[in-house]
């Protein structure tokens, strides 16, 4: 532990600087190159995995540098094999991370910021404010945690834990291009998943991005008093804005966003709730992702019950709108969306 605090993360140095140690260690100009593809590339998390380099230089690495990865703080393992991890972070923040297991699939949920401003009314995440945004390589180091956990290659990341990510909007951008990195994880641009809960500026940006990154947008309400009530960070950006960016993003890179509908009794189930988003989907490029509201401790708020559900998803269906019933993983051990909360360990 002493050690780890007075030596510096091998990640923070530039590619000159890697190969000024190379030099100063004795070694051929082309170590730097492999040491760069090991660092940059494939993530390495520790000097272990260089495997072509010879073993002295890694042991005088190993005197020299560490790897500033997170430290797993907690773990907890779900019924139905999703794991939560509580990770914290040299300055004593911390954030939780989920993997969810499926077959031959990993998929990583990330945070992207430790806690969120937003306050969304249904979500535990924002009960606490917002502590700090994380770095790109905090985004990262995430999911190479739940890789090394699992031993099990990452096939999809989705970034809908704690935070807003376009409230974090170049930090998630670079850990977006280090996942999807080919000579890296190599996580295809479609398997990366970004989730808003509808930030104008960043859905306009995201929309520019030459990589083909999925899109959700959680929307929770397709009538603005109850949308407001619901996500009162995201009052300025009004539905009409908000269909308008949407369906901009849609022309500029033809993909389909998907919504986030968790439906609420009474709230957000009634017959012109239901009405005001078969308006909104109609006739766009869109698929709509239904989940029962998750519990979050103290709320008043109650999940629609499952048959409110299946109406809905008839009604889209009959409009043409692609619908989807989500079953929410992870609900045993609070790891399921809106329930990731942001813990202050020292209190
Ligand atoms: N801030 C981003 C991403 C993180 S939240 C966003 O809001 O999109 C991930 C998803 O969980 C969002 O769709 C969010 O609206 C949803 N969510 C939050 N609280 C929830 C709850 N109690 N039940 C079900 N979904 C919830
Ligand atoms: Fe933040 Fe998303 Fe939770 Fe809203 S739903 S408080 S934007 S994390």
């Amino acid at each position: 532990m002493e050690r780890s605090h007075r030596l510096q993360d091998i990640r923070t140095l530039s590619r000159d600087e890697l190969a000024d140690v190379v030099a100063e260690l004795g070694q051929p100009a082309f170590r730097t190159k492999q040491l760069c593809v090991w660092i940059f590339a494939k993530q390495a998390t520790s000097f272990d995995e260089m495997t072509n380099l010879p073993k002295k230089l890694r042991d005088q690495l190993v005197e020299r540098f560490v790897f500033g990865v997170p430290t797993e703080v907690a773990k907890q393992i779900s019924r139905d094999g999703s794991r939560k991890y509580l990770l914290e972070f040299a300055d004593g923040t911390s954030v939780e991370t989920v993997g969810m297991p499926s077959r031959n699939k990993l998929s990583v949920c990330v945070s992207t910021q430790a806690g969120c401003a937003m306050g969304c009314a249904f979500c535990a995440t924002g009960f606490n404010g917002l502590s700090r945004s994380l770095t790109a390589r905090e985004i990262v180091d995430q999911v190479l945690h739940v890789a090394r956990d699992f031993d099990e290659r990452v096939t999809s990341v989705v970034f809908m834990g704690q935070g807003e990510p376009f409230a974090n909007f170049d930090e998630t951008v670079a850990a977006l291009r280090i996942l999807n990195d080919p000579d890296g994880l190599a996580i295809g641009a479609r398997h990366l998943t970004v989730s808003t809960c509808g930030v104008i500026p960043g859905i306009r940006r995201f929309a520019e991005l030459p990589e083909q990154f999925t899109l959700a947008i959680s929307l929770h309400s397709a009538v603005q008093a109850t949308r407001n009530k619901l996500m009162p960070g995201v009052k300025k950006y009004t539905l009409p804005r908000l269909h308008e960016a949407i369906q901009l993003y849609v022309e500029k890179t033809g993909r389909r966003p998907s919504y986030e509908f968790a439906m609420i009794d009474g709230i957000n189930d009634t017959n012109p709730e239901m009405e005001a988003l078969i308006d909104f989907c109609q006739g766009t490029l869109c698929h709509v992702n239904l989940i029962q509201l998750n519990d979050t401790p103290g709320s008043l708020m109650k999940p629609s019950p499952m048959k409110k559900v299946e109406t809905l998803q008839k009604r889209l269906q009959m409009h043409g709108i692609e619908t989807t019933i989500r079953n929410s993983r992870g609900n045993d051990i609070d790891a399921a969306c809106g329930q990731l909360k942001q813990r202050h360990m020292h209190l």
